[in-house]
């Protein structure tokens, strides 16, 4: 490898990756693969955490939930939703001047994510000086690359503190309904606690990771031993703390179903403390080596105000914008590498301006499958079983899943305690018996189920939002209008929804950093409440013709990825492979074609404009 690490500022250079590649034969696997996974169900092969299974998500294992009388008031701004979203758009309220603000969380506490999921090994999966906003204006800076959740989690209150958001925050609470009273122009938010909110305006904020899903095993409800979702880890049951340290699992049978980027930072924990751990795998994650860092106090001192944001632009360029010529990789990672690797085959060029899109195309496809079978081969010499080793090598492009990595996780299956079960053939593991799982006509016994099945992502809004009603004027339901796609003036007010806002993958220009989409989000938000305050405003929503004008932009420039996604194996990111009559729904949402930065310009300008341009204010 020639890369250097990611906090160095000079340039890094493409990596060796083998080149006696059939990509012929490996295009061929690929589709077998695939096809051996596809189920036709879709995402609805996946329980919803409500009636029997409610308690996978409504416990909270962190924060004892204290009673508390109901709240009844008025409020100018609710924000639903304690993560990053929520917290950076109560951020930029806070400095647009809107100062009644009150954060509405179920979690005891803020994070999102970062609070829910607390499961031993967790880290950052991208990098850090990218992944966590506000670096510089709250003179933060992570201590190494891929940082720890308990110090993302950490920064999450930092910003909780600094823009004073724990006044009036609302914990431990689930929202339950929303509608739109019209006769004094606010949303009334019930809540589990029996809260009576009535708030002006309501910014949508629960993340697109916050609601965990079960695999719809059969027998799932049988067992009878002790089993939780990845996200909310059971500690009294486990012992020890996201640190390691699992000593109450020394006697204990393990299984963990899942092998996505929850697991494979679980599993060398799980292995060093329990008895024996199963880990049951549908499909191979693609997991790189780590070259994780601490933080080089030179490199700090070298940087210049702006930094993050210029780092953040050169990671979406080189991830998302494909390559950035003429850039150095700042972050230069296994994010980048194909990026990297491409730029490198372009500029190898006689004439690399004549290039057309197909022909970088192909050259961006041969160097994905020449990184693919890096990965598989380093597996390979990690792996000591041969069978172990090719179960978990991953046959599907680069970016079908999500890339990992990892240093601890593919020698773990050289420990005698360790047992990979490949459920592929089955589509997943076939049953749950009061004893343990059963796959491939085997029942494997265990004292502990640990689902890292992952969250809803690509299922209906009215799954994922986790509210069971949302009703605008004339009780029209946001589930119902947006049911055939989203209805959105650039992706954050709809028609028919006054002064509701939303924030995430709906109609907007997406970052390959999340948090930069939520703070631009927010940023525009903020700015629209302000306004409507300042003018005196009751309500704010968009013009039917500007709606339709977005979302006709939307469609006009959409990007299409169908091809791609049909080829990749089953998952999130494709929407399970679109089956279960859905098709294939990216998880982004239906995102604005020129990309994030256009968009952000798009959005500046539209704000320099100070008219408000398709919306309608009303008192
Ligand atoms: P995923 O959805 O990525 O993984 C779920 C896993 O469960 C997959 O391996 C899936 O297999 C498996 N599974 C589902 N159903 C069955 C079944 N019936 N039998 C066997 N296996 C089954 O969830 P994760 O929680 O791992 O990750 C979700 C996302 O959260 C990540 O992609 C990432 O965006 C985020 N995350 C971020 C981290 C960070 O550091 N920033 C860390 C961890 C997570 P299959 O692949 O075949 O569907």
């Amino acid at each position: 490898m020639t890369e250097t690490l990611g906090t160095s500022a000079q340039p890094c250079g493409p990596t060796d990756t083998p080149d006696d590649v059939d990509i012929d034969a490996l295009r061929e696997k690929y589709a077998q693969e695939r096809a051996k996974r596809l189920r036709p169900e879709g995402s609805k092969q996946y329980v919803e955490l409500t009636d029997d299974f409610a308690g996978y998500y409504e416990v909270d294992p962190y924060t004892p939930v204290t009673p508390r009388d109901p709240i009844t008031e008025d409020i100018d701004v609710a924000v639903l939703g304690g993560g990053f979203g929520g917290l950076l758009s109560a951020a930029y309220l806070k400095k647009a001047g809107v100062d009644d603000v009150r954060i509405i969380e179920l979690g005891g506490d803020f994070g999102g994510v970062w609070y829910w999921n607390r499961y031993p090994g967790i880290q950052c999966d991208n990098e850090s000086y990218c992944y966590i906003p506000m670096l510089e204006e709250l003179d933060f800076m992570p201590s190494k690359k891929f940082a720890d959740g308990t110090e993302i989690y950490e920064h999450c209150r930092r910003i909780g503190k600094h823009f004073g958001l724990y006044d009036g925050a609302i914990f431990s609470t689930q929202v339950r309904n929303l509608s739109w009273d019209e006769e004094i122009n606010r949303w009334r938010i019930s809540t589990n606690r029996d809260d009576d909110i009535r708030a002006r305006f309501v910014v949508m904020a629960s993340g697109p990771f916050h609601r965990p899903k079960l695999p719809g095993i059969p027998g799932i409800k049988d067992f009878k031993g002790h089993s939780f979702h990845s996200s909310r880890w059971d500690y009294d049951y486990t012992g020890g703390d996201s640190t390691g340290n699992l000593h109450k699992l020394a006697d204990k049978r393990v299984a963990v179903v899942g092998t996505g980027a929850t697991a494979i930072q679980i599993v060398p924990y799980l292995a060093k403390d329990c008895q024996h751990l199963y880990v049951f795998q549908r499909t191979p994650s693609t997991v790189d080596e780590r070259n994780n860092a601490p933080t080089d106090p030179e490199w700090v001192k070298s940087l210049k105000p702006g930094w993050q944001k210029e780092r953040q632009r050169n990671f979406h360029a080189w991830t998302f914008e494909g390559m950035a010529l003429g850039q150095p990789d700042l972050v230069c990672d296994f994010w980048t590498e194909l990026g990297r690797n491409t730029a490198a085959r372009v500029m190898a060029l006689e004439d690399p301006a004549s290039l057309t899109p197909e022909q970088f195309m192909a050259i961006r496809e041969e160097e994905d499958y020449k990184i693919m079978e890096r990965l598989r081969r380093r597996i390979a010499e990690i792996v000591k079983d041969p069978d172990t080793a090719e179960a978990l090598k991953p046959y599907y492009r680069f970016l079908c899943k999500r890339p990992l990595s990892n240093d601890e996780y593919l020698p773990t299956f050289n420990r005698p305690n360790v047992t990979l079960v490949d459920v592929s053939e089955s589509k997943g593991v076939e049953r749950i018996t009061e004893k343990g799982l059963v796959a491939n006509g085997q029942e494997y016994e265990v004292d502990c189920i640990i689902y890292a099945s992952g969250f809803e992502i690509t299922t209906d809004i009215s799954r994922r939002y986790s509210i069971e009603a949302i009703e605008g004027r004339d009780g029209l339901s946001l589930y119902d209008y947006w049911r055939d796609g989203y209805k959105t003036l650039h992706g954050m007010t709809s028609r028919g929804f006054p002064n509701q806002f939303y924030t995430g993958f709906t109609q907007v220009g997406i970052s390959a950093n999340i948090a930069s989409n939520y703070e631009l989000q927010g940023e525009h938000i903020a700015h629209i409440i302000a306004e409507a305050l300042k003018r005196g405003a009751t309500t704010v929503e968009p013009t039917q013709e500007a709606q339709d004008q977005w979302c006709q932009t939307i469609r006009d420039t959409a990007v299409d990825t169908s091809a791609f996604d049909a080829s990749c194996t089953p998952g999130y990111y494709n929407n399970e492979g679109g089956g279960g009559g859905e098709g294939l729904r990216s998880h982004l949402g239906e995102p604005y074609g020129p990309g994030f930065y256009a968009f952000g310009d798009l959005l500046k300008e539209w704000r320099d404009k100070g008219d408000l341009d398709g919306l309608v204010l009303g008192t």
